[in-house]
Formats: C-alpha cells, sequence, structure tokens
C-alpha cells in the first residue's frame, strides 16, 4: 500500500539512486505520484527502463540516467543534468548499494572490500558533496540516505556491509549537523529485511531461505519496499520539518529487543 501523498509533491524534483530495482524503484515511483519531477539513477539501464516504464504509465515525469554511483564526475553530471532538466533539486534519496557475501573479516577478499565501502559509503559521500552545493544555492532541501539495520547493529558475516552503513549512518549525522542551520535536513534509513532482489540473491530464493530471514522479523514478514518509500516521502516532507541527524529504523521490530 502507498501512501496517499498525491499532488504534496507537485513543483518538486526528487534525485533517486538505485531507482533500477527494489526500495530505489519503489521510492522513485512514489515521489512521481506525488507529483514530483523525478531523476532515477541506475548501473542497470534496464533496470532504469523498466522503472520509466512504470512512471511513464500513470503519467509521471522522469529522467532516467545511467551511472556508476561511485564516479564523482557521473554522479556530478547526474545532478547537473537534473538541474538544467527540472529546473532544480528539492529531495535527494542516496539508495544504491550492494550485499555482502556470508563472511567472516578474516576471509574478506580485498577487492570485494573496497568495492562495498566505495559502492554503499563513498557513493553517499560523493552524492551530498554535490547535492549540497546545489541545495545551499537553492535555499535548502531534504536528503534521506539508505543505511541499515547493519548499520546501527552488528551482524556476524557482514563487517564489509557493517562498516559501509554504520558510515553512512554516521556521515548523514555529520552532515545534518553541518548544514541545519542552512535549511538542509539529513537522515538515515535503516531498513530491516525487505522483499527485494537484494533478498532473493542473499537467501538463494528459497522457501527455506525466505523462512530463515523472515524468522529473524518479530512482525513475522519481510518489509515491502513501498513502505520504505511510504517513510522516505514523510522524512522528505515539510512534515518532518523538525527531522533531521535522525538514523530512523524500519524493520518491523528487528532491532528492538
Ligand atoms: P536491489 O538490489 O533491489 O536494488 C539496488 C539497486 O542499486 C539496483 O538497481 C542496482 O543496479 C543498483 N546499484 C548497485 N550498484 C550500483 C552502482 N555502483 N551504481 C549505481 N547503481 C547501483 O536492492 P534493495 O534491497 O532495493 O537495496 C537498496 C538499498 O537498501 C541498498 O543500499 C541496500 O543496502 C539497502 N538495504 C536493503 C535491505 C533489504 O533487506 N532489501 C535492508 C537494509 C538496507
Amino acid at each position: 500500500m502507498t501512501l496517499s501523498t498525491a499532488g504534496t509533491y507537485t513543483g518538486k524534483v526528487a534525485f533517486v539512486t538505485g531507482a533500477g530495482s527494489g526500495i530505489g524503484r519503489a521510492t522513485a515511483i512514489a515521489f512521481a505520484k506525488a507529483g514530483a519531477s523525478v531523476t532515477a539513477v541506475d548501473i542497470s539501464e534496464k533496470g532504469l527502463q523498466e522503472t520509466a516504464a512504470l512512471i511513464e504509465a500513470f503519467g509521471g515525469r522522469v529522467l532516467t540516467i545511467p551511472c556508476d554511483v561511485t564516479s564523482s564526475k557521473g554522479i556530478k553530471a547526474a545532478l547537473d543534468k537534473t538541474v538544467a532538466t527540472f529546473g532544480g533539486l528539492d529531495c535527494a534519496f542516496n539508495n544504491a548499494g550492494i550485499e555482502q557475501p556470508v563472511n567472516k573479516l578474516k576471509d574478506i577478499d580485498e577487492d570485494l572490500w573496497d568495492r562495498v565501502l566505495a559502492v554503499n559509503l563513498k557513493s553517499v559521500y560523493l552524492c551530498m558533496k554535490h547535492q549540497i552545493d546545489i541545495m545551499l544555492t537553492n535555499g535548502g532541501g531534504a536528503i534521506v540516505n539508505t543505511s541499515s539495520g547493519a548499520g546501527v547493529l552488528a551482524i556476524q558475516g557482514q563487517s564489509a556491509y557493517c562498516a559501509s552503513k554504520y558510515g553512512v549512518t554516521a556521515i548523514s549525522k555529520c552532515a545534518a549537523l553541518e548544514h541545519a542551520s542552512q535549511g538542509i535536513r539529513v537522515n538515515a534509513l535503516c531498513p530491516g529485511i525487505i522483499d527485494t532482489d537484494m533478498i532473493s540473491r542473499f537467501t538463494g530464493d528459497t522457501e527455506q531461505g525466505r523462512a530463515r530471514v523472515i524468522a529473524q522479523e518479530p512482525i513475522g514478514r519481510m518489509g515491502r519496499p513501498e513502505e520504505i518509500a511510504n517513510t522516505v516521502l514523510w522524512l522528505c516532507s515539510e512534515q518532518a520539518g523538525f527531522v533531521t541527524g535522525h538514523a530512523m529504523v524500519i524493520d518491523g521490530g528487528q532491532t528492538a529487543g
């Protein structure tokens, strides 16, 4: 179920990374349904095309930009194109990310460590770096970065992923403090287990694998991408005007006890 936000983002511009699948796709769609012009960024051109088709099917406005979010140049170019096309930047959802195969810290391949940290953490730094420059000249904005339950709690076999997501939580708070007085709000989002392609890969997409992760959820099911999208839209809205520097957990109770 998507929150009824029709029209609440009319005239606004939203920039979403990882928009070719899962949480990013659901959020790009939710922003467009709420009236925003949306820039959808992803490394997967196929994923972007599918997302664009879903948005265009209801008359939404979307610009797709294939880009590897670890490229500072690529992100800056995508943001410049967003401003040139839509006239500004109001909301950013820095969400692209990759999983880490379960492995002890001592056994993690060094190239894998670097890639997880680059895609999940450095990209968020790069996105915010360029977005904040634009928002400062535009009179403010709202940024939401995808951290994770693994960004507030340690998980065995996930040290690279946890390091990247704890990092996202930390830099979201740092940036929030640095720009709180300048009309820019920054928050981190910490989802629990959400039913996306990432979880399908993680569980091997078997009934057993799904049951194993559902067993970690007190609420008895996985979260839906649309439930994360609803929260992103709320965090970017004026209703959340006093919320900044927050790491919002949306996890069916997974980290409550
Ligand atoms: P997903 O695999 O469905 O989507 C991730 C998207 O990011 C894909 O479209 C992929 O192509 C894109 N991407 C990957 N590397 C990229 C790169 N270098 N440049 C540009 N795009 C790239 O996964 P998802 O579950 O929707 O994950 C979205 C975010 O949510 C990730 O940051 C993930 O770590 C986080 N997260 C997911 C869960 C979950 O249970 N699904 C839980 C907590 C946090």
